[in-house]
């Protein structure tokens, strides 16, 4: 984090010192809310709800960010370690099934601090990184032992769509690798007694126009991570914050659009969730 590299923004400012790259955090992390919550996917759900930590700030553009007050204009309260690893053991105390890690990408040192310290004192649950799939390989493996359940988006499969949508070029070619890593960590996602506890869970949000390049996602999944890769192909896309500038993603997808798209991923073999 000094300089920053910890994403492959490599903004590399020096946060310690307060400076603020991209994602707009300094050193300490910021957070917008913390609570069991009943709408992630079933598998992560079970009885208790999944006990999700949301962070302000990004290390992503995303022009249709669902998020944007607590992501791009960072609303939330700074916090240290030691309370961050007090609310995971109040969310298993709470009975959660896991502990959720909702945009966790740019505050990973924190998050492994504070899980360590959790553990010491009784943390017992699953934990899960829930991402937009930005992530670099290298900073990943400092997350091996740490993370049980990895869940990243796969935004895009065109580098000219990831620019225009979230000002990440490059984001196909890492994100690839990003969820290669993260297969290799954890493998296929394990479930018992219908909640999941360990492996990897892919999110597609489907996008209008084929902008989100689904069908090649899919391919990627199945050709080179794994046959049987959960994925939840998610349809519950709206055009949000400046998403209605952008002619090709200003409607929500029609239901042929979001079928085909289930339907082929089904086709593939893959393991769709819902
Ligand atoms: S974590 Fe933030 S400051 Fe660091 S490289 Fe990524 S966007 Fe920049």
């Amino acid at each position: 984090m000094n300089p920053c590299t910890l994403c492959p923004r490599a903004c590399k400012v020096y946060r310690s010192k307060g400076e603020i790259g991209f994602c707009c955090i300094a050193d300490m992390p910021v957070v917008s809310s913390v609570g069991p919550h009943f709408g992630e996917e079933r598998e992560l759900v079970g009885w208790g709800g999944s006990g999700t930590i949301f962070f302000a700030g990004c290390n992503l553009g995303c022009v249709f960010c669902q998020n944007f007050d607590i992501s791009h204009h960072c609303r939330g309260q700074q916090v240290t370690i030691e309370r961050l690893a007090q609310s995971m053991l109040e969310l298993q105390k709470y009975g959660c099934s896991n502990i959720n890690f909702v945009t966790p990408t740019h505050v990973i040192p924190a998050i492994t601090a504070a899980i360590e310290s959790a553990k010491k004192k009784g943390l017992a649950l699953p934990t899960v990184y829930n991402t937009g799939g930005y992530d670099s390989v290298e900073t990943l493996k400092l997350l091996e032992g740490y993370v049980d359940i990895y869940m990243p988006d796969m935004k895009y499969s065109e580098s000219t769509v990831a620019e225009e949508l979230s000002n990440a070029t490059d984001y196909p070619q890492v994100n690839h690798e990003a969820v290669k890593e993260m297969h290799r960590q954890v493998g296929d996602l394990q479930v018992e007694k219908s909640v999941a506890t360990r492996g990897l869970l892919v999110r597609h949000l489907v996008l209008p126009n084929q902008m989100a390049g689904s069908f090649k996602v899919i391919d990627f999944l199945a050709d080179e991570v794994s046959i049987k890769t959960s994925v939840n192909i998610m349809d519950q896309y709206r055009p949000c914050y400046k998403a209605s500038l952008h002619t090709k993603i200003n409607r929500r997808p029609t239901i042929e659009e979001f079928e085909s798209v289930r339907n082929y991923a089904l086709s593939k073999g893959l393991n769709v969730l819902g």
